[in-house]
């Protein structure tokens, strides 16, 4: 059993993406209306993952992908909560649609109504939705609903801690994510991705965020951003500032997934960050779509450089299955 902890919905049929572009528009021109939420029919749904997820899957060997919307397309910063709100649900229920449709490949995660200035409080109950109802495993948690410009406030501030509370009482995790940026100093996928990874990191080793919440759990994607490569400054960094080693401050609760694309990448993340907390990923289909012409296979590839590895066959177990069932704790399978 391989399970894939980030997978989004990135091939919706048409009829989404026409739905936002008419939320957009009129979100710019002030009016941020409510509008009839698209009709997709089952065979839609199967068509948009049937020769791209799914035919992933079988290639390359992996079994159930931990399955969410779109993440640049959260744009968290468009519109007010409402149309956050609607553009959640929206997204959430099709997810939904396709972890009934295929219940071995996929499970759920959700996109929360994140809205700039909005108390995370106000997600509560599409997480409550998504999980009681919808049977979803986790949430993506964007740390930066204003798209690049970091104006709420940071991840351990008391802003957040209703949303975390309910977390804990559901026991899901939350994938650290970003959306899309409107900061034109940042690339979506190739700096504010990494940036949030870097910047959620560092705001969990500067607090006491899990004294509070001993079993929060929150994976960093994209290989934990620069977290990995630049240990040694942040065990430094907190030994500075008189807190314990990270792994006692951090690791019980913080977890790194393998989307990096390539063998090197891979082979330091695994050096460096113990097994126990290293889940596996792909982020199909996603920020890197081609082929990489040094290997000859495409770089979001990963199974391959995770078998290209010199991990014992305990470790990859863990990395490939243990863990993920671990820290979604609601994954039936
Ligand atoms: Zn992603």
């Amino acid at each position: 059993m391989i399970i894939d902890c980030h997978g989004h919905f990135t091939t919706a049929p048409e009829e989404l993406n026409e739905y936002r572009r008419l939320q957009v528009q009129s979100c710019e021109c002030g009016k941020c209306e409510i509008f009839p939420r698209p009709v997709i029919s089952d065979d839609q749904l199967r068509e948009s993952v049937e020769t791209k997820q799914l035919s992933m899957q079988r290639e390359r060997g992996t079994d159930l992908t931990i399955f969410s919307p779109k993440a640049v397309g959260m744009g968290h910063h468009i519109g007010d909560f409402q149309t956050s709100s609607e553009w959640a649900t929206v997204c959430n229920d099709l997810i939904h649609r396709l972890t009934v449709l295929y219940p071995k490949n996929f499970a759920g995660v959700c996109q929360l109504p994140q809205s700039p200035g909005v108390e995370p409080a106000k997600c509560i109950p599409e997480l409550e939705r998504c999980v009681n109802e919808l049977g979803f495993v986790g949430c993506n948690l964007n740390p930066d609903p204003t798209g690049g410009n970091w104006q709420d406030p940071p991840l351990h501030d008391k802003w957040w801690y209703p949303l975390y509370e309910k977390m804990v009482e559901l026991d899901v995790p939350a994938m650290i994510h970003v959306s899309g940026s409107c900061n034109p100093h940042f690339h979506a996928t190739g700096a504010h991705y990494i940036n949030g990874d870097t910047t959620a990191f560092m705001q969990f080793l500067t607090s006491d965020l899990f004294k509070d919440f001993p079993t929060l759990k929150f994976i960093i994607p994209h290989g934990g951003g620069a977290v990995p490569y630049h240990w040694g400054r942040y065990r430094g960094l907190a030994q500075d500032m008189g807190k314990p080693p990270l792994k006692e401050l951090l690791l019980n609760n913080v977890f790194f997934d393998t989307c990096v694309y390539h063998q090197p990448g891979i082979d330091l993340l695994l050096k460096v960050i113990p097994p126990e907390n290293i889940l596996f990923a792909s982020e199909t289909i996603g920020a890197v779509r081609g082929i990489d012409p040094e290997t000859g296979f495409h770089y979001d590839d990963t199974k391959r450089y995770i078998e290209g590895s010199s991990l014992s066959a305990a470790d990859k177990a863990k990395i490939y299955t243990d863990n993920a069932r671990r820290v979604y704790s609601r994954l039936k399978v």
